[in-house]
């Protein structure tokens, strides 16, 4: 039986930042991958040097699109939906006041898209965020309570019993930096090159993470790079010669060749030690 998973992102770049390189890995495995992205990046900085030109501002919001794009294709998911929502910027910012800002629209109309969704593609596994204390940008966190109502929503005919068949969602992931990765990137930088770019993580990392959190380590040597490629594709997000890629590919591979996952729910349990986002079903 074919399985199938469901991201779901804040914004053009986030799928290339988290988790890429599994669902790189699943979908060479034969797996069915879908993409949701809810805003433009219309709030994004320009961040690398080489993009920050006047036509390329000029016309952002079309250039993050054409980068989404590039990235979710290298990835290999084979449909990019985008919700149209407005990036909402962090809070306090212009962006943030706009009307159309992701955050503020009524959280049922968002609800309802996704429900919709989910019930068309019929996925085995949705990845969604963590409650993202480390990086509280009010897109993430809406991501974050709309996926966790989405489980039951989804399933609930006497909700939005317009939008198609309830449809159960097995598992709810969130891709997440833990802090057995960050230590073991830390020191393999600090052994080869003297330096690490983890410096000012390392210290704010073990503040947030609940250490009853049950995550799944998903092995993705091999796929390192394709992820890589895909993050590079934000060509205006990424710059080259930055902190994504301080790490040589290799050095990632050969000290911690996993990336971490969040169980936020679960329709088949769970038990320690689980190596895939699909064991149980
Ligand atoms: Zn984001």
């Amino acid at each position: 039986m074919s399985r199938s998973l469901l991201a779901i992102h804040a914004h053009p770049d986030d799928e290339a930042s988290k988790g890429a390189a599994t669902v790189a890995r699943y979908v060479d495995e034969g797996v069915r991958a879908v993409l949701v992205t809810a805003t433009g990046g219309e709030a994004g900085d320009v961040l690398n040097p080489e993009m920050d030109r006047h036509d390329v501002i000029a016309n952002l919001t079309q250039v993050r699109a054409d980068e989404l794009a590039a990235a979710a294709e290298i990835i290999g998911f084979e449909k990019v939906t985008m919700l149209g929502y407005r990036d909402s910027g962090m809070p306090e910012s212009d962006s943030n006041g706009h009307p159309e800002a992701f955050c503020h629209q009524p959280f049922d109309d968002v609800l309802g898209k996704l429900v919709g969704i989910v019930r068309n593609e019929r996925p085995d596994v949705v990845l969604g965020y963590d409650a993202h204390e480390f990086y509280p940008h009010p897109d993430h966190l809406r991501v974050h309570e709309l996926t966790m109502a989405l489980v039951d929503a989804a399933a609930d005919g006497s909700k939005f019993p317009d939008l198609g068949a309830p449809w159960q969602i097995t598992k709810l992931y969130a891709p997440v930096f833990t802090t057995d990765r960050i230590t073991a990137l830390h020191q393999a930088m600090l052994d080869t090159a003297g330096e690490s770019p983890f410096e000012l993580w390392i210290d704010r990392m073990g503040t947030f993470e609940d250490p009853e959190r049950r995550v799944t380590k998903v092995d993705v040597t091999g796929f390192v790079e394709l992820g890589r490629e895909a993050l590079r594709a934000h060509r205006t997000q990424v710059d080259p010669a930055g902190f994504w890629f301080a790490v040589p590919t290799e050095l990632v591979e050969s000290v911690y060749p996993w990336e971490d996952f969040e169980l936020l729910y679960s329709a088949v349990g769970w038990s320690e030690g689980e190596s895939s986002l699909f064991d149980g079903m």
